[in-house]
């Protein structure tokens, strides 16, 4: 069926771009302001891949990034059908917070597939789960570092490590292939939590979740600290138009040609990163690292770079100027993110650091 039955957008007619304001279904959700979709239904049949930005609202270049694929995806020239949601936590979008939903104070990414009993994370993720990302071929999450961080191009994707079902190696190889094919430098696979993880509602990431439902996903991250870097927008857009290649939604090599002329400035800002292609990395390992102390901290090392086991890659300190803790790296790996804002509190998250 072409195009694709999605409930919630109504009937797509093939070969247009729609725009949609859409409740999403939850009592605790039911006084929210309508969140935009764009669905881009390709004048021929193919696959249905779901992206979106704005798990996080504050990480303003991947909600960038689905505006612009919104603006630019040409429905004529694709096979299949791209719907498009620019910012799905849309209480954090609209009050500047970092990480959280500030009607609940949840981190929706820790509360993925969700539940519809629960609280507005909860309804919220198991909405986009249930309405959107179970009727895709493909799911594409779209981040970035948050307000107070910075980080380093990467994808994050379910690792085929350590599963015993072949349906469920299937999906994560599948992610892995869309993971690589993004085009990002650094390929990050996860393993599936272990027994003992926060079970019942939630207790994932998106991108664990939708490969749970049978949905190859990946999480891309680039830009952060609470700016709009055109080179990260420029990033999460070809990575996707990647992806739309590797899934064959689009066929030929140039993606310029499948970009409609109406939008001459985007058009000339995606030709530029058209160009340029990258050796990915694959790590396996997210070392996450925190401060036991409250303070003021001052990290020695910048995103991207590489660290050894042992060496120092930063200090906390009073607010006298007296040393509190030394953090030491306690893997080699390569500095993925990093919190860049100075203020810290005890337990407070400092950087993550991937391994090989
Ligand atoms: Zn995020």
């Amino acid at each position: 069926m072409h195009p694709p039955k999605v409930r919630i957008l109504g009937d797509l007619k093939a070969g247009t771009t729609e725009r949609h304001l859409i409740k999403l279904p939850g009592a605790a959700l039911a006084n929210d302001e309508p969140r935009p979709v764009i669905s881009v239904a390709g004048a021929k049949p193919g696959p249905v891949l779901f992206v979106n930005a704005g798990v996080h609202g504050s990480e303003y270049p991947a909600v960038e990034a689905v505006i612009r694929l919104g603006k630019t995806l040409d429905p004529k020239k694709i096979s299949g059908t791209v719907i498009l949601m620019p910012v799905l936590n849309l209480p954090a979008f609209r009050t500047r917070t970092p990480f959280v939903c500030p009607i609940d104070n949840v981190n929706p990414n820790r509360v993925f597939p969700g539940d519809p009993r629960g609280s507005y994370s909860e309804q919220m993720t198991h909405a986009c789960i249930n309405e959107f990302v179970v009727h895709a071929d493909a799911y594409v999450d779209l981040h970035g570092g948050d307000i107070p961080e910075a980080l380093v191009p990467f994808v994050i994707c379910r690792s085929e490590a350590g599963l015993a079902d072949s349906k469920a190696r299937g999906v994560a190889a599948r992610s892995k292939q869309i993971a690589m094919a993004f085009g990002l430098p650094y390929v990050l696979t996860v393993s599936k939590p272990s027994k003992g993880h926060r079970a019942g509602a939630g207790g994932l990431s998106s991108y664990a979740a939708a490969a749970d439902k049978g949905t190859p996903a990946i999480l891309a991250e680039a830009g952060g600290a609470g700016q709009m870097q055109e080179e990260a927008v420029s990033l999460l857009v070809k990575g996707v138009v990647n992806v739309m290649r590797h899934l064959r939604i689009i066929e030929d090599a140039k993606f310029e040609s499948h970009i409609a002329n109406s939008e001459t400035n985007s058009k000339e800002k995606l030709k530029k990163t058209a160009r340029s292609t990258v050796a990915t990395t694959v790590l396996t390992k997210f070392h996450w690292l925190y401060t036991k102390s409250t303070g003021v901290w001052y990290p020695k090392v910048a995103q991207g770079d590489a660290v050894r086991e042992g060496e120092e890659i930063g200090t906390i300190g009073d607010l006298f100027g007296d040393t509190l803790e030394e953090i030491a790296s306690p893997v080699n790996g390569v500095v993925l993110f990093l919190t860049i804002s100075p203020s810290v509190l005890e337990n407070g998250l400092l950087m993550g650091i991937g391994v090989e």
